[in-house]
C-alpha cells in the first residue's frame, strides 16, 4: 500500500511520528499520480508533501525553487537523512553539474533541486527527457503572480512541464493564499485538474500589534529591550538606507544587529544570513530581500518599522516569527508618513493604470488592517478568505481601541485643504496643515501669511499627534489624497464632499490611552 509506504518513510527517514494537517492527503494525491495545489502557511510542513512522494514513486522528484542560496542547505539536510539529493544551479562549476547530470541519468537521485532559469534551458530539458521523473514540485508557486513582490518571469515558462510530461504529477506549493493568487497559479501553470489543499492560515502563537509611529527607533529599541532582550528577530524596513541606519543605531545600543539588503555583496549577505541562522540572539535588519525560505524556528519577533505594501507581504514577513509554535510577536509601527509615501510611490510607479489600481487596492487592504478596531487576526484571516472569531491574542483584543466622532475634526482638516487651494491656489503637505490647524506661528506660516486664513488655529483643542492621526485616517479612508505632482501635498477627493457638507458622520480610531498620554507629555 502506497499509504503505508509513505507512513514508513515518514518515520524511518524523517523521524516523525505522524503526518500533520493535510500532509497525508497531499502525499496520497501525488503518490497516486494526481496534481496538487498546496496552500500552507510558512512552517506548516510543505517540504514533506513532495519529498515523500518522490521517495515512494519511481524516478527522481524534480523540485523547482527560486531560492538558490538555500539549495545547498536543503540538499545537505536531505543527504544527512540518507536521501539521495542534489541540485543544479549557477553556483556550481561545470564539473559538479556534469556529475549531478550523470547521477540523475543513472537513476541515483531521489530529489533534484533546480533553479527555474536553469530548468528552462535546452540542455536541462533534454537531460530530463532522458531520465525518469517521479514528479515536479514547484515551490514558492506564487512567484508566477505578476502582482506580487516575488514575481519571477521564468516561472511563466513552467507551464511547459505539463505539455512535455503530461503524465508526471505536479505539485505547486505556496504560503501566499489569496483567491486571486490561487487563480493565477492555476491558470499560469495549467493546473486545472489539480486538487486544492488549503490549510488554515492562522498562526495562533503570533501576537499581532500595530502601533502608531512617533519616534520609531526609540519604540523599536524599547520593544527589543523590554520584551525581547537577547532574542533573535527580524526588523523590516522599506529602503536600504533605512536598513543601514537602523542596524547601526541598534548596534550602538548594544544589540547584535546585522544589515541585509540587495545592495550588499553576495559574500556579506551570505555571511549575515548564516550568522543569523547559527548564532543566538541576532537581530537581522533587512529589506524584504531577506527571508523567503529561511527556516529558523526560534525567531521571537518580527518588527516592521515601515508599513508593508500589502497584507500578503505582511503575512509572509510576520510568518517568519515563532515557527517553533512558542509565543512570538509581530509588531508594526505605522504613521501618517507611511500612507503619504506609499500613495506617492504608487503614483510615481512606472506600471500602467491597471497595475497602479491593483497596488492601490493592496495598500487599501493594508491600511484597513492598520486602522481596524476589530480583532487583527479576524481581519487578517478574512483577507485570505478564512473566517475566525476574535482571538484574544492581538492588541485590539487585549486593549480594545476606542472610537470617537471625528466628523468635526475631519471637516476642519478638509476645509483647510480646500481653502488653501480655492483661496490661494496652494497645496501643502500634512505637517503644514497641522501647523495651520493648531495655530502654530512657524516660519512658513508667516512666509505665506497663512495666519490670516479663517481655519488658522481652529484646531488648538487637539494635540499634534491627534491631528496626525486624523489626517492619517482620512488618507486611509480615501477622504484625502496625495496629489499627483509627487511632492506629497494633500488634495480633496470626490468622497470628501459628503463629509465637508455634514452629510456623513465619521468615526475614527483613537490611539491607545497610553500612547496619547505619552505624546501629550512630550509636547508639554
Ligand atoms: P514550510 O516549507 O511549509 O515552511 P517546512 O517543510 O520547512 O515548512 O517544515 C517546517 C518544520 O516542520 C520543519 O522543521 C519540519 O521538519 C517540521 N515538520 C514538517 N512536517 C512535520 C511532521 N509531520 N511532524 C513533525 N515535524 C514536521
Amino acid at each position: 500500500m502506497p499509504s503505508q509506504q509513505a507512513q514508513k518513510i515518514l518515520q524511518r527517514v524523517f523521524g516523525y511520528e505522524s503526518f500533520r494537517g493535510n500532509q497525508q492527503a497531499i502525499v496520497d494525491q501525488v503518490v497516486g499520480g494526481g496534481d496538487a495545489l498546496v496552500l500552507m502557511p510558512t512552517g506548516g510542513g510543505k517540504s514533506l508533501c513532495y519529498q515523500i512522494p518522490a521517495l515512494v514513486r519511481e524516478g527522481t522528484g524534480v523540485v523547482v525553487s527560486p531560492l538558490i542560496a538555500l539549495m545547498q542547505d536543503q540538499v545537505d539536510a536531505l543527504l544527512e537523512l540518507g536521501v539521495r539529493a542534489a541540485f543544479l544551479n549557477s553556483t556550481q562549476d561545470w564539473q559538479q553539474a556534469r556529475e549531478v547530470e550523470r547521477a540523475f541519468l543513472a537513476g541515483e537521485l531521489d530529489l533534484l533541486y533546480v533553479a527555474p532559469e536553469r530548468l528552462l534551458t535546452d540542455r536541462c530539458m533534454q537531460l530530463l527527457e532522458r531520465g525518469r521523473i517521479a514528479l515536479f514540485a514547484i515551490d514558492e508557486a506564487h512567484c508566477v503572480s505578476q502582482w506580487g513582490h516575488d514575481f519571477r518571469p521564468e516561472y511563466l515558462g513552467l507551464s511547459c512541464l505539463h505539455e512535455r510530461w503530461p503524465e508526471v504529477p505536479r505539485i505547486a506549493l505556496t504560503a501566499t493564499a489569496t483567491a486571486e493568487t490561487r487563480g493565477e497559479i492555476v491558470q499560469r501553470l495549467a493546473l486545472d485538474e489539480a486538487q486544492h489543499f488549503v490549510s488554515s492560515f492562522d498562526r495562533p502563537n503570533i501576537r499581532y500589534r500595530i502601533v502608531e509611529k512617533n519616534d520609531v527607533r526609540r519604540q523599536l529599541l524599547k520593544l527589543i529591550q523590554e520584551e525581547h532582550s537577547g532574542d533573535a528577530g527580524i526588523v523590516y524596513c522599506l529602503s536600504r538606507a533605512r536598513v543601514e541606519d537602523t542596524a547601526a543605531f541598534l548596534c550602538t545600543q548594544g544589540i547584535r544587529a546585522l544589515p541585509y539588503h540587495a545592495g550588499l555583496s553576495a559574500a556579506v549577505r551570505s555571511d549575515h544570513q548564516s550568522r543569523f541562522l547559527r548564532e543566538d540572539g541576532v537581530v537581522m535588519v533587512a529589506t524584504i530581500a531577506f527571508g523567503m525560505g529561511i527556516d529558523k524556528p526560534d525567531v521571537r519577533f518580527v518588527a516592521h518599522i515601515d508599513m508593508p505594501k500589502s497584507v500578503e507581504g505582511y503575512y509572509q514577513e510576520t510568518g517568519r516569527a515563532g515557527r517553533d509554535g512558542l509565543p512570538a510577536t509581530a509588531w508594526l509601527a505605522y504613521g501618517l508618513q507611511d500612507v503619504v509615501q506609499q500613495r506617492r510611490m504608487i503614483d510615481e510607479s512606472p506600471g500602467d493604470e491597471v497595475f497602479r489600481r491593483r497596488q492601490a487596492a493592496q495598500l487599501e487592504a493594508m491600511l484597513g488592517l492598520c486602522e481596524t478596531v476589530e480583532c487583527r487576526r479576524t481581519r487578517l484571516l478574512a483577507y485570505f478568505g478564512q473566517s475566525a472569531g476574535a482571538c484574544g491574542n492581538c492588541d485590539t483584543c487585549l486593549e480594545p481601541p476606542q472610537s470617537w466622532d471625528g466628523t468635526v475634526a475631519a471637516q476642519k482638516v478638509l476645509s483647510a485643504v480646500y481653502r488653501l487651494w480655492r483661496e490661494r491656489g496652494q497645496r501643502f503637505g500634512a505637517g503644514h496643515i497641522v501647523d495651520i490647524l493648531r495655530g502654530k506661528q512657524t516660519e512658513r506660516v508667516s512666509q505665506y501669511g497663512h495666519d490670516t486664513l479663517s481655519v488658522f488655529g481652529v484646531g488648538s483643542d487637539l494635540s499634534e499627534q491627534a491631528w496626525r492621526g486624523v489626517l492619517r485616517q482620512l488618507l486611509a479612508q480615501g477622504l484625502l489624497t496625495v496629489d499627483h505632482e509627487g511632492y506629497g501635498t494633500l488634495a480633496l477627493t470626490e468622497a470628501s464632499r459628503a463629509v465637508l457638507k455634514g452629510e456623513r458622520t465619521l468615526m475614527l480610531r483613537r490611539e491607545s490611552e497610553r500612547a496619547a498620554r505619552k505624546s501629550a507629555a512630550r509636547e508639554s
